[in-house]
């Protein structure tokens, strides 16, 4: 029905158009309003109070820290303050946060491409028991991280570390964080071209380098000819890619990133050869850098400018602002269709072994790491690399004594022929440690993992299962096929209990056309951690249930 003229709403003035509100790049000449941790940023450089934490902090204690370096620049050297034991995951969003911290200090340190010779693993382990009572979880980004540091120990921490070669710069912070690598470059029968020289380029050039300890926010890379690392949910990756005309390469991508509003990365359509991979990411971090949002903390990753530009003005701006060439047009990657966890024992190009095992959900302690190093030791390797599925792999092993290692692995908490819930499930740090966190993890992975065990056996298909602590996705709630999200729930009395928001059907590593993609996150489809077990267990056995044939994926 038409409205008569007096049944129309009086005609409101036409409103003035609104000015655009800056998003904070600095390339547009927005350096104000900084919000609180771009002010940080900006009164001092975050590098800047390792030299106070040596000079001023291990003398005076906790208790002399300035709460701008505590809570802000500390993160550029790997500590963050871990959470006050006790505070349960209703209090996280209430409390301040001087109210949630100890005074003891996550340390993370970084292992780039995973690789640790066994003179490092040795000098973590001990580090781990000398000052972080005896923790030590392998992260999902192929990081140590320890726990129950204190300020005071620091300088020797470093001291130790330095000494043989392993350094905690930028481990956190809005900076380039650790490189995520093949944890088998180098000797994978598969692999063309190995990556590691560009990843030790990279951190010759640019961490440590003030250009860039000033970013947005954080700045993940991956870079490997296989595709056996979560690429997609990476700021910037290289995979290996042959190029009809010009060989082997790699293939770039940008622009990933998980947490809340969560994106997978985007091809650029270009091939880089090895030895520009350098170059190419320093145009991408310096495109991040000046371009980035710094207005709010939640639109200040990479992937929210991608969005809003596209890859081809993406492309332009790489090209013509930054590198000043044209970059080559390329294939897409050969891409595998499900993750590459190199679990078990597989032939290495020079005909030796490399054997990847599994801790359960990460976790492992100073004393299971050296005796971990003596065991592989005492069967002639000298090198491990720790893979972003939390698990551990020993290179180099002679064929004859690969059931042996086996056997001994699995005395120091390292399992090479896991069962399927011990290899699939991965959990991020939890209420025991984090201050953002809602909900326990690694705890009831632990917990979960012994039960499916004991309940399904021989269950037969690699399930991913992701917990995670809170909406942060550290862990990558959306990529698992079953992916947990850490919240309060309510329980069958109404009383508010721990729990997940379950996301069904996710998966990185997919070939595209397939499976890559979000798990999906169904509308009230949520647990408390305490029936989480028999949830599991349920979907589980519907999945058995239900499928047409045995490798008929869960998702
Ligand atoms: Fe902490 Fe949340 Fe990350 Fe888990 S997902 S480690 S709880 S911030």
């Amino acid at each position: 029905m038409a409205l008569s003229s007096t049944d129309r709403p009086a005609a409101r003035p036409a409103a003035r158009p609104r000015k655009a509100r800056g998003e904070g790049q600095w390339a547009l000449g927005h350096r104000e309003p900084l919000n609180p941790n771009e002010r940080i940023k900006k009164d001092d450089d975050p590098l800047n109070v390792r030299a106070r934490i040596e000079n001023i902090y291990a003398h005076t204690g906790f208790a002399g820290i300035d709460p701008q370096d505590l809570r802000g620049r500390f993160r550029w050297w790997g500590l963050y303050t871990q959470r006050k034991a006790g505070i349960d995951g209703g209090k996280t969003a209430v409390l301040e946060p001087h109210e949630l911290e100890d005074e003891y200090f996550m340390l993370r340190v970084r292992v780039d491409g995973g690789r640790l010779s066994l003179a490092q693993l040795r000098v973590i382990a001990q580090i781990s028991q000398d000052f972080g009572r005896d923790t030590a979880d392998i992260t999902d980004r192929q990081n140590i991280q320890l726990h129950w540091i204190r300020v005071e120990d620091m300088p020797e921490i470093w001291r130790r570390l330095e000494d043989v070669g392993l350094f905690t710069t930028e481990a956190c912070g809005d900076c380039p964080r650790v490189v995520l690598g093949s944890p088998v470059a180098g000797v994978a029968e598969n692999e063309v071209l190995d990556a590691t020289p560009a990843i030790d380029e990279i951190l010759r050039r640019y961490v440590g380098d003030k250009r860039f300890s000033n970013l947005p926010r954080k700045f993940k890379t991956s870079i490997g000819w296989l595709a056996d690392t979560p690429y997609e949910a990476n700021d910037i990756a290289f995979i290996g890619v042959e190029h009809p005309q010009h060989g082997p390469g790699f293939d770039l991508w940008v622009g990933g990133g998980l947490s809340t509003n969560p994106r997978l990365a985007e091809r650029l359509g270009v091939w880089v050869p090895l030895d520009e991979i350098p170059d190419v990411w320093e145009g991408v971090v310096s495109i991040f850098r000046d371009y980035g949002y710094r207005r709010l903390r939640n639109r200040a990753r990479l992937k929210f400018l991608l969005a809003d530009w596209g890859v081809e003005k993406f492309r332009e701006v790489l090209e013509k602002e930054y590198l000043g060439r044209a970059l080559i047009d390329g294939p897409p990657p050969v891409l595998p269709d499900k993750p590459i966890d190199h679990i078990g024992p597989y032939r290495q190009v020079d005909g030796k072994y490399f054997v990847g095992a599994s801790p359960v959900v990460g976790r492992s302690s100073g004393t299971a790491l050296a005796r971990l190093a003596d065991v592989v030791e005492a069967h002639g390797s000298d090198r491990v690399s720790l893979t972003p599925y939390q698990k551990l792999i020993v290179l180099d092993v002679e064929e004859s004594k690969v059931d042996s290692l086996i056997e001994a692995m699995r005395g120091a908490g390292f399992d090479a022929r896991p069962s399927a819930w011990r290899r699939n499930t991965m959990a991020c740090t939890g209420i025991e440690f984090c201050k953002l966190a809602i909900v326990e993890t690694k705890a009831r992975g632990e917990e979960l993992v012994a039960r499916l065990e004991q309940r399904l056996r021989d269950f037969d298909t690699d399930i991913s299962i992701h917990i995670n602590g809170c909406p942060n996705s550290c862990a990558r709630t959306q990529t698992a096929d079953i992916g947990l999200k850490g919240m309060l729930v309510l329980d069958e009395h109404g009383k508010q209990v721990e729990g997940f928001q379950v996301h069904l059907g996710g998966g990185l590593g997919m070939a595209q056309g397939q499976t890559a993609g979000f798990g999906r996150k169904v509308r009230g489809l949520k647990t408390t951690a305490e029936e989480l077990p028999a949830y599991v267990e349920r979907l589980a056995t519907n999945y058995l249930a239900g499928r047409t044939s045995a490798d008929e994926s869960f998702a």
